[in-house]
């Protein structure tokens, strides 16, 4: 049986250790704020006091931290995965970060003799909750194969996308895609309400159609509710959008309906609403102003 390490235990990372654990692995996992870990603890992981414990005599680290400067933190730090993983070891980092970081941890762990992936997700906290998450794998192809049974307690869809930083490039798709749906959600349900029509009505009436999106009935439904507790933060997705921006400028390709979504958060967020779920985007359309999401 695979030995694993995990770090990071927020919304998404204690689901995913959740279905390691029912799928038979042995689990050790390490979080910043250790009382997030508490839980799974109790459900029988086992508690490290650093990285480098969790890294230590593992044949597998998972990392799901939050920004790119957790993933440096985790994995260059001197008491980082990198240096105290064991040669041999398979690092798998699925938090959404930089391209560009992804290939340097691989170029950096394979001078140490380790294999590295990067394998961001997408799904939700729903998909990780019911171990359904697509994953989007890029690094060597036998590394792949390798840890393929470790994506399938986890995931539905898996995909190797090709060399290392392709599973975060293939990411920076998805979250473009994403902030077009969840715009496009959110302003058909700001129009709704100007025009008087019934908002729960008309969003089940046009989710099955054609403009029907994981964002209009997983997400956009939550506003209904006046649920605005993040499933995934508005700061999360302003960096993912931040990251695409930067990736888009060194390769060349014009994201014009992005730059404008993104304006539309960081507006948000200036008013203090970055720990509120993306749903919050109808915040922006909304005369509450200030208080909405509140
Ligand atoms: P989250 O709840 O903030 O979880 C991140 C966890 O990582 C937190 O518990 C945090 O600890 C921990 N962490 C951060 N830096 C660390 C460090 N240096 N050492 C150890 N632990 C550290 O966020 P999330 O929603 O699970 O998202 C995690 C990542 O997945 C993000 O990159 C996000 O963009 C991505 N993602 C999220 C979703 C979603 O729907 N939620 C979907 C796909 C991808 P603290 O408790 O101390 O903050």
């Amino acid at each position: 049986m695979k030995k694993i390490g995990f770090i990071g235990t927020g919304i998404m990372g204690r689901s995913m250790v959740r279905n390691l654990m029912k799928a038979g692995y042995q689990v050790a996992v390490y979080n910043r704020t250790k009382s997030k870990a508490d839980e799974l603890v109790a459900e029988g992981a086992v508690w490290c006091d650093s990285p480098a414990e969790c890294a230590k005599g593992r044949d597998v680290v998972i990392t799901i931290v939050g920004y790119p400067k957790d993933v440096e933190q985790v994995y260059f730090g001197e008491d980082g995965v990198i240096k105290r993983a064991d040669p041999g070891t398979c690092l798998i980092d699925m938090t959404t970060t930089s391209p560009k970081l992804a290939r340097e941890i691989y170029e950096k762990g394979k001078e140490k003799g380790l294999k590295v992936l990067d394998a961001p997700v997408t799904g939700g906290d729903s998909g990780a909750k019911a171990g359904t998450l697509t994953i989007l794998a890029g690094g060597d192809k036998e590394t792949f194969d390798f840890c393929l049974p470790v994506f399938e307690a986890m995931g539905k869809s898996i995909y190797y996308e090709g060399p290392a930083g392709n599973g975060q490039h293939t990411k920076m798709c998805n979250q473009i895609a994403i902030a077009g749906a969840l715009s496009g959600a959110c302003e058909a349900l700001a129009y709704a309400k100007a025009v008087g029509l019934d908002p729960a009505l008309m969003l089940e009436s046009i989710s099955t159609g054609a403009a029907g999106s994981a964002q209009m009935t997983n997400v956009a439904s939550r506003i209904l509710k006046d649920d605005y507790q993040p499933g995934f933060f508005m700061k999360h997705f302003i960096k993912d959008m931040k990251l695409a921006e930067e990736e888009s400028e060194s390769a060349g390709a014009r994201l014009p309906m992005l730059e404008c979504v993104l304006k539309m958060y960081e507006q948000l967020e200036a008013q203090g609403k970055g720990d509120l779920g993306t749903q919050a985007l109808i915040c922006y359309y909304d005369n509450a102003g200030e208080n909405c999401g509140e």
